[in-house]
């Protein structure tokens, strides 16, 4: 785990603060499954009062989501509802280009958001004139672990 963290942040060419460390081994935690800034909210909440850790701001929280964007150490994964989660980039993303072009899935039961890294997004052709900027396909059904 510590190795994965001290990894990542060299790849995103970050200074490891504790708030960064701590927001990072919840997502190396959740593996391809996304996590929403309220789920973390949540756990910081939990260790705050289950084992007396230091109190991460929502502030902090955001700005340092927006910073490992930034930094292609984890993308926006859209659900269902548009709201916005985020999940582990893989190691071909950077500061200068994300590389995510997959689905996501919603799973309806557990509401979990998940990357599909092998579905790629199709690509489109646009009217002349339109640029695109960025593209999210989001499937939504049933994940495989709730089928069983
Ligand atoms: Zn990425
Ligand atoms: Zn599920
Ligand atoms: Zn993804």
């Amino acid at each position: 785990m510590e190795k994965r963290i001290v990894h990542l942040l060299k790849h995103g060419n970050l200074r490891a603060t504790s708030a960064r460390r701590r927001v990072l081994e919840k997502f190396i935690l959740a593996g391809s499954h996304a996590l929403s800034s309220y789920e973390l909210e949540q756990t910081f909440k939990d260790e705050v009062e289950n084992n007396g850790l230091e109190k991460i701001d929502r502030i902090t929280l955001y700005r340092t989501l927006k910073t490992f964007e930034e930094s292609g150490i984890i993308h926006q994964a859209v659900d269902v509802s548009g709201k916005s989660k985020y999940a582990l980039c893989s190691e071909d993303c950077s500061s200068h280009k994300h590389d995510d072009h997959h689905a996501h899935f919603f799973c309806k039961k557990c509401e979990k958001t998940v990357c599909l890294d092998d579905v790629k997004i199709p690509v489109v052709n646009l009217p002349k004139k339109y640029q695109l900027e960025d593209s999210q396909l989001v499937l939504s059904g049933v994940c495989d672990e709730c089928q069983l």
